[in-house]
């Protein structure tokens, strides 16, 4: 197999391997900055070293889970009035604005206040009261006071700060922002985490992450040759497909082959595992594939695509035997090679377009091993 499968009874732990950190602290401060912060941003960065860190994903899930993702990103992205800037002062006046308010409230505002003030040194010298007043709607005008700040600030130091770590030093910028610009503007790579990359994480790692584990494993899996687009799809896959609340779009979802939770919330680790067989059909036809995909009410992997199961006495020979886990549930998967069968909603699918279903895990791995020769 190319990587490894997650089974969902498994532990994060068990397709992972080693630890380490790889946040880069950078504590070189500018002269111009007082020595008090220094010493808390100083502080500040060695708690996040001796924070618990995530475990680390074997280097070919790593790679296969950036692949997917930006391959995803690339052809279903939101078209957004920020989207593909490479400006620092637009890119944080995007990232300020969108700190507490919806996106299609933003969407309106973004370009009006752009035109209002177009350059950093136009808002730094507009102000307080014109600078709140072009905020207006958009609340949290706290974020326009600091905004106006940093505007400021950037003028005296006579020019955007190029990495994270100054960039944090910026009145009213935080780790989040900070990363967010760094990576987009200047290619910088150092990963983001918001409550959506959060939520992504945690799902794909099967347990929920803290904070720092958080950070770590999206420097893991960060793409250090588009940081920038990388940091966005991770957050756009969150607000778009591995929606909160218990309702993501895991038929649709395009690391749904890496994720450890697919759609079904983890049962207790301690819940003892069960046992039992599957058996399925491989029908294969002038180079297509019989496959059907499961109800939409379906708990489990709803939409997905998978062969057919079938019936067959315990004393046909298999063409291939695996073993799975989902859930709870260790199974003893059979494969047996046949005709397609009178009944049932199966389709025939040619093989080539099959990978780009949305195959379950299974689905996925008895094809691999078929094509691998393994049967
Ligand atoms: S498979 Fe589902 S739970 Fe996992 S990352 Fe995708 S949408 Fe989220």
């Amino acid at each position: 197999m190319a990587y490894r499968e997650p089974a969902a009874t498994s532990t994060p732990e068990s397709w992972c391997q080693g630890i380490s950190d790889p946040i880069s602290v950078n504590a070189r401060m500018s002269s111009t900055r007082g020595s008090s912060k220094l010493f808390l941003r100083r502080a500040d960065l060695e708690s996040r070293q001796m924070a618990p860190l995530a475990p680390r994903f074997n280097a070919k899930v790593i790679k296969r889970f950036r692949r997917l993702l930006l391959r995803w990103y690339d052809g279903s992205r939101r078209k957004l009035p920020w989207r593909g800037q490479t400006d620092p002062y637009r890119i944080l006046v995007s990232e300020i604005m969108l700190q507490q308010t919806r996106v299609a409230v933003v969407e309106s505002r973004y370009s009006e206040f752009l035109q209002r003030f177009p350059t950093v040194e136009r808002l730094a010298r507009a102000s307080e009261q014109t600078v709140l007043a072009a905020w207006s709607g958009l609340g949290y005008y706290r974020r326009a006071r600091s905004l106006r700040q940093a505007a400021i600030t950037v003028g005296h130091s006579g020019g955007f700060p190029r990495n994270a770590s100054e960039l944090e030093m910026l009145p009213g910028i935080g780790r989040y922002t900070a990363a967010a610009v760094a990576s987009i503007a200047f290619n910088q790579p150092v990963p983001v985490v918001d409550g959506n990359v959060k939520r992504v994480l945690s799902r794909v790692a099967g347990r929920d992450l803290g904070d720092q584990e958080c950070w770590s494993l999206a420097a893991e899996l960060l793409e250090s040759r588009r940081p920038g687009d990388f940091n966005q799809a991770l957050m756009e896959l969150g607000a778009m497909v591995c929606l909160p609340a218990g309702a993501p779009r895991c038929a649709v979802c395009p690391v749904v082959e890496l994720c450890s939770w697919r759609g079904a919330k983890q049962k207790s680790a301690v819940s003892l595992a069960r046992k039992a067989v599957l058996k399925y059909l491989l029908a294969e036809k002038n180079g297509a594939i019989l496959l059907r995909q499961r109800a939409l009410s379906d708990r489990l992997m709803p939409g997905m695509w998978e062969l057919p199961e079938i019936a067959v006495p315990a004393d046909h020979e298999p063409l291939l035997k695996l073993r799975h886990s989902i859930t709870n549930t260790n199974y003893t998967v059979l494969v047996f090679s046949g005709n397609r069968p009178r009944a049932g909603s199966a389709r025939w699918v040619p093989l080539q377009r099959a990978p780009r279903l949305p195959l379950t895990g299974l689905a996925r791995k008895i094809l691999r091993r078929i094509k691998s020769g393994q049967a």
